[in-house]
């Protein structure tokens, strides 16, 4: 394997990471404990292309790559976990389907505004009864002239809750002579019908808009249905595809986050007369957060970059996607156990870090959703080595 980060992906990097110092940052703890969304941030980001890197520049975007756009997903994360999962969502998901799926005048209608920041992207399969099952939805789909009526409800729905103009792409059943199929719908916010669900009221993540959404003789017009409308499910698992490399990502920035606190802290605390750093039971375990870190890194950055060469990754995105969620958690623990009962405190933000590191095991689905994969993916192999 030959791969280095190019001038291109560093500038990016940089970019992303000197954006998340100097104005996401300073902001994060605020935007938890008050639960208001950012929208100041969200305006910069898109001025600065983050909604478009890996989409050419005739829809707007950089023409960049998975790499680039993982990289800066990453700096985010450790900016704020929340404003990550705008742009994972908005970029990685919901804008990647439209792009892969889409025709020329879908991409023209929805895909540039997206990139351009005028709109938010969300992406809805999970139901009341259909999480890990994905494809026991309920939801329907049915044709009534040149409109689509849409029944159903989709749970936990993230970016759905903002002020934004935001589209939601839903997967729904519909019928067919052959029995039934799902397909896909691009659904505005405004759309006849679509109602936002009671506010959740969660542990952690106050500023990122998850919602119910409540489709109730939602009406949409019949060019709104996107790709094959036989394939409506396989496209939503191949979008995700990049939505676990995404969440490997922001699992690592997170981590980062965690590891620059505790390092900072553990040099500055002094107890039996010198900075805990200078104890090795400290030192050890920041040796460990940094080792799983880097590992974690390489292998979502691996996982992008066999995306970007067109070559299979389920494997490296799985195992980007288990390992790095199921890192943060611990390295979450760890930098929490440095600052002692300062950990607990909100004043310090790794208290918010472990907060908000359990759920990166649930979305885009869970460690034994991802587990699964992989014992089905081994099952057929017997040598892991053999995608390498
Ligand atoms: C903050 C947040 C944001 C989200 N954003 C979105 C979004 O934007 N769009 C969207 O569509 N969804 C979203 N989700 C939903 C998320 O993808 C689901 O929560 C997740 O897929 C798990 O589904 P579930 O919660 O219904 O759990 P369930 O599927 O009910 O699982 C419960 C438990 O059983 C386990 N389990 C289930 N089946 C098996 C099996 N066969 N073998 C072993 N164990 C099993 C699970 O791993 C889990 O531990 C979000 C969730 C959260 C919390």
């Amino acid at each position: 394997m030959n791969f280095d980060l190019s001038d291109e992906h560093r500038m990016i990097r940089d970019t992303a990471r000197k954006f998340a110092d100097e104005v996401i940052a300073p902001r994060a703890e605020e935007m938890e404990r008050t639960g208001e969304y950012p929208y100041d941030i969200f305006a910069q980001m898109a001025e600065l292309g983050m909604m478009g890197l890996p989409y050419p520049e005739e829809y707007g975007g950089s023409g960049g790559d998975w790499v680039g756009t993982m990289l800066c997903i990453e700096e985010i994360a450790r900016g704020d976990i929340t404003v990550a999962a705008l742009l994972e969502v908005t970029t990685g998901i919901a804008a990647q389907e439209i792009f892969a799926f889409g025709t020329e005048e879908q991409k023209r209608t929805w895909l540039v505004p997206l990139i351009e920041g005028k709109e938010i992207g969300a992406f809805g399969l999970t139901e009341p009864d259909s999480g890990s099952d994905a494809a026991s939805l309920k939801t329907t789909a049915v044709l009534d002239g040149d409109e689509w009526v849409l029944n159903g409800a989709k749970q936990f729905i993230t970016n759905i809750g903002l002020d934004n103009a935001t589209i939601l792409l839903a997967a729904a059943k519909v019928k067919t002579g052959r029995g039934d199929v799902i397909s896909t719908f691009i659904i505005p916010k405004t759309a006849k019908g679509f109602k936002l669900g009671r506010p959740y009221r969660k542990l952690s993540w106050h500023a990122s808009a998850t919602s119910e959404v409540i489709l109730e003789d939602c009406r949409i017009p019949r060019e709104n249905i996107l790709g094959d409308p036989n394939r409506g499910f396989a496209q939503h698992l191949a979008v995700l595809e990049t939505g676990r490399i995404g969440i490997a990502a922001m699992s690592v920035g997170l981590a980062q986050a965690c590891f620059d606190h505790a390092l900072r802290y553990a040099q500055e605390r002094t107890q039996f007369g010198q900075p805990v750093f200078n104890f090795q039971a400290v030192q050890f375990k920041l040796a460990d957060m940094a080792v799983a870190i880097e590992l974690a890194r390489n292998e979502y950055v691996k996982a992008a970059w066999l995306k970007d060469q067109g070559r299979p990754h389920t494997f490296e995105t799985t195992v980007a996607k288990l390992y790095a969620s199921e890192m943060v958690e611990k390295v979450a623990s760890d930098a929490f156990q440095i600052h002692g009962g300062y950990g607990f405190m909100e004043e310090y933000a790794v208290s918010r870090y472990y907060a908000s590191a359990k759920v990166l095991q649930i979305v885009d689905g869970t460690s034994e959703v991802q587990r699964m994969i992989l014992g089905r993916m081994l099952g057929s192999r017997s040598d892991s080595r053999a995608w390498v």
